[in-house]
């Protein structure tokens, strides 16, 4: 089982199959890169594909070590009802953002767990 490929620097990397297609970052290079669909293709570089504009690609993935500390959320409370919906949209943003990171951490533990 599994997807057996290179990452776009000829590290050996293997994922699970639910992963193909998915985004990946090799934990070698930390080339991000598309997983292949099939074993033995090489990953295609994230930037080459670039062709999903409804996702975040310059997610800074690793700036998240320390789990404990996902969002800076500055503390609102004493701002005008203007800056409401801002914040909102921020919050929105911010979502969408941690959701792509998780997708991104998972891809990375399955590459980093199944070598
Ligand atoms: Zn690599």
């Amino acid at each position: 089982m599994g997807i057996r490929f290179n990452c776009p620097q000829g590290h050996p990397l293997n994922v699970k199959e639910f992963l193909a297609g998915k985004r990946g970052i090799c934990p070698e290079c930390d080339v991000r890169f598309i997983v292949p669909v099939q074993s033995g293709d090489t990953a295609v570089p994230v930037e080459e594909v670039a062709a999903e504009p409804s996702l975040p690609t310059a997610l800074p993935a690793k700036a998240l070590d320390d789990d404990s500390a996902p969002v800076e959320i500055s503390p609102g409370s004493s701002r005008n009802g203007q800056s409401r919906n801002r914040r909102r949209q921020r919050a929105k943003a911010i979502t969408l953002a941690l959701s792509a990171v998780v997708v991104f951490l998972l891809v990375v533990l399955m590459v980093v767990l199944l070598r």
